[in-house]
């Protein structure tokens, strides 16, 4: 396709899917894909110039308004804000002040709320008006429909003042909004800033008044008052009450500014709204004016956005997955997709009850989005787009791996396979207790563990210490070497620690945090096997279910027998704390780079003594132990201030 008919045809998507965006809060596809087609649109535009047009979504702010209420024409314009996605973009930014300026200028890094803009204008300490930023020169007006809850209807300033700031909706508010639409069958928000700029236009009071918002005013438009920085303008109005961006760092060169934004990155999910980066703005007002504004954006600030976690793609089928406690979960097989820098081709769709929630066909074009979970969820299904042929996803009556009946159980709207022969429950249940966090098996994962089932050299998970390397070197793919490691792995777990053998079971409730709880209280196998309903709720974190289904595992006969079995091989039966010294207690640690010895060691040290681990560079991290060729972890430890040691220095703490 040539560079004209491309960029016609970027210009004309781009313009759809902005409309979606702004006008209906319902977008068409993600953030990411967005920017990626804006680029390409962005780079074009640069190379022919002649063939931008007017309606070009690089030439204006927001889309073009299509709106039913009353619209104002903003008394100063509303800008949108140049975006970067890297450390390196920041830094070219700040390069090109220092050129403009002759001078390191100061700035102000503050966490980019993601919501909606709004002008707001106060005026003889009343507040008088409300406009959405609109396409930047007009907006609508809201002054009548919006339920702010924290923004203050008088003021004690008599002057004129115009205020920009984003408006939220915090994430539980969201959260509990969209489960309630689901009840109702109403369509859902796709994320908490199109759920807060949806929130703005209702007409019952009532309901907009339950939706939670809230308004972090980022910077004064107009005001009779005279400020020299923007940093005064926020401090003038927060001493009026004003609710203003909660966090600002005045920064006076580009070091403290990588410091400012890692420290807002690391506060990032402990918020109670959603932030999708921080911006950097020239806090003097008058550099300000200096460096001036474009059709778009002002010059004078940068924001600088973290990676987008979400992307849209297709549902291209649904399979049934057995796992080890027969509960049947539908996977969602999709078009691969990259996000977040790893490419996914399958996502969790839970249960009956989210896929009847979500109202997803197979053949519809899907958000997902990857959050805190390994697995990606499906968040949004495009119904819009469905096409004619999407099929309607069945599940299954009968187990898909050994056709027995499935039941369905209340507690968790999932469909179970109760079959204890069913080779997807043993096969599971194997496999969870040599999996890492249990018996740490090195060598048995999914595929030998299948491979020794369907030869059956085991049926269960006591079976494996009946292995022995004779059997498995015969075996086509194995030799002495292979199958004497896997012996030794199998060895070596008869030392892993009670609370571990605990977890490896596989007691229906019973996690890893809760499985140490229970082996800390009982002390020993013995104990826990005379344990009554009383006795298990008396542990900290132990509650009915989970009671529940301890005494029903332990009163199984199957059960006692392997628990007979694997005590007979030598495994840990009974609970030895692990804290042996309390010179590291109340100090944080992190490993990184090649030590002398495994890091495994260290990190045992670490517990023993009372220390904690952490799994990131952060403010909270007190020490990071650093080993030849550390990295990032290691950068970023000293732009943080993190103080760094030496395995000699770390060992010297806890003689
Ligand atoms: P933006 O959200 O990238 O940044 C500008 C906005 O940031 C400002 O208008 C302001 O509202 C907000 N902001 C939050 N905290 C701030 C602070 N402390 N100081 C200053 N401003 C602050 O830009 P935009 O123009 O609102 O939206 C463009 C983006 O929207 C695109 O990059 C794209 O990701 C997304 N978009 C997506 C679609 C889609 O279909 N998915 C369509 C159109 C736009």
């Amino acid at each position: 396709m040539d560079a004209k008919t491309r960029i016609a045809e970027l210009t004309s998507l781009l313009n759809k899917y902005s409309n979606a965006y702004y006008n209906e809060n319902n977008p068409l596809i993600s953030d990411v894909e967005y920017d990626a087609l804006y680029k390409e649109l962005e780079s074009l535009e640069k190379q022919y110039p002649e063939y931008k047009l007017l309606e070009s979504p690089t030439n204006k702010v927001g889309a073009k308004l299509e709106s039913k209420i009353t619209t104002i024409t903003h008394e100063i314009p509303m800008y949108s804000l140049e975006n970067s996605y890297s450390i390196e973009d920041i830094e070219e930014f700040y390069t090109r002040l220092y050129k403009l300026f002759g001078l390191n200028p100061e700035v102000t890094v503050e966490a980019k709320m993601d919501g909606a803009a709004l002008s707001v204008t106060y005026d003889n300490g009343s507040l008088i008006q409300i406009v959405t930023r609109g396409d930047g020169k007009s907006g609508e007006d809201i002054t009548n429909t919006a339920v702010i809850n924290n923004l203050p209807k008088l003021i004690d300033y008599k002057g004129r003042l115009i205020l920009r700031g984003e408006v939220i909706m915090p994430k539980e508010v969201f959260k509990n909004l969209n489960k309630l639409r689901g009840e109702l069958g109403l369509p859902l928000f796709a994320n908490p800033r199109n759920a807060a700029s949806g929130s703005l236009k209702l007409l019952d009071i009532k309901e907009a008044s339950s939706r939670g918002l809230e308004m972090f005013v980022y910077g004064v438009a107009y005001s009779d008052e005279e400020f020299a920085t923007h940093k005064q303008s926020l401090d003038f109005c927060k001493s009026h009450n004003i609710p203003v961006s909660e966090f600002l760092y005045v920064c006076s060169n580009i070091f403290e500014v990588e410091q400012a934004l890692n420290k807002i990155e690391d506060m990032r999910f402990s918020l109670p709204y959603d932030i999708d980066g921080a911006v950097i703005k020239v806090n003097n007002k008058d550099y300000q004016d200096e460096a001036g504004w474009t059709a778009k954006f002002p010059r004078w600030a940068i924001a600088y956005k973290y990676k987008a976690q979400q992307a849209s793609t297709k549902l291209l089928d649904v399979i049934f997955q057995v796992g080890r406690t027969g509960a049947v979960t539908p996977v969602a097989v999709l078009e691969p997709v990259l996000i977040s820098g790893s490419t996914v081709s399958r996502a969790s769709l839970h249960n009956e009850d989210e896929v009847k929630r979500l109202n997803i066909m197979v053949g519809d074009t899907v958000f997902i989005e990857k959050g805190g979970e390994i697995i990606p969820k499906v968040v949004k299904v495009q119904e819009q787009l469905r096409p004619d042929d999407a099929k309607e996803i069945i599940f299954p009556e009968n187990c898909p791996i050994c056709n027995s009946k499935l039941e369905i159980s209340d507690d968790d709207a999932k469909r179970r396979c109760k079959n204890p022969e069913c080779p997807a429950l043993i096969q599971g249940s194997i496999i969870h207790f040599a999996s890492r966090d249990a018996m740490d098996i090195k060598g048995l994962g999914e595929k030998v563990v299948e491979e020794l089932y369907n030869a059956h050299l085991i049926n269960n998970y006591a079976d494996i210490y009946e292995l022995n390397a004779d059997q498995l070197k015969m075996r086509e793919g194995w030799g002495q070497v292979s199958a004497d490691n896997l012996i030794n792995a199998i060895n070596d777990s008869k030392n892993v620690p009670f609370e571990r053998v605990l977890f490896a079971l596989g007691m229906r409730h019973v996690g890893a945090v809760a499985a140490k709880l229970i082996a800390e209280y009982f002390k020993s196998m013995d104990n826990l096997m005379d344990a009554s309903f009383n006795d298990l709720e008396q542990v900290k974190g132990v509650g009915e279910e989970t009671a529940k289904s301890i005494l029903s595992s332990l009163n199984d006969k199957s059960m006692q027998e392997i628990i007979s079995r694997l005590k007979s091989y030598g495994l840990q039966m009974e609970y030895i704390s692990s804290v042996t010294g309390s010179s590291l207690q109340g100090s944080t640690f992190l490993i990184t780079g090649t030590l002398d010895k495994p890091r495994k060691y260290y990190e045992d040290l670490i517990v023993q003594n009372g220390g904690t681990l952490l799994s990131g560079v952060s403010k909270n991290l007190n020490y990071l132990i650093a080993g030849e060729k550390a990295g990032s972890k290691l950068e970023k430890a000293n732009r943080l201030g993190v103080k760094v040691i030496s395995q000699n220095e770390f060992l010297d703490m806890i003689k």
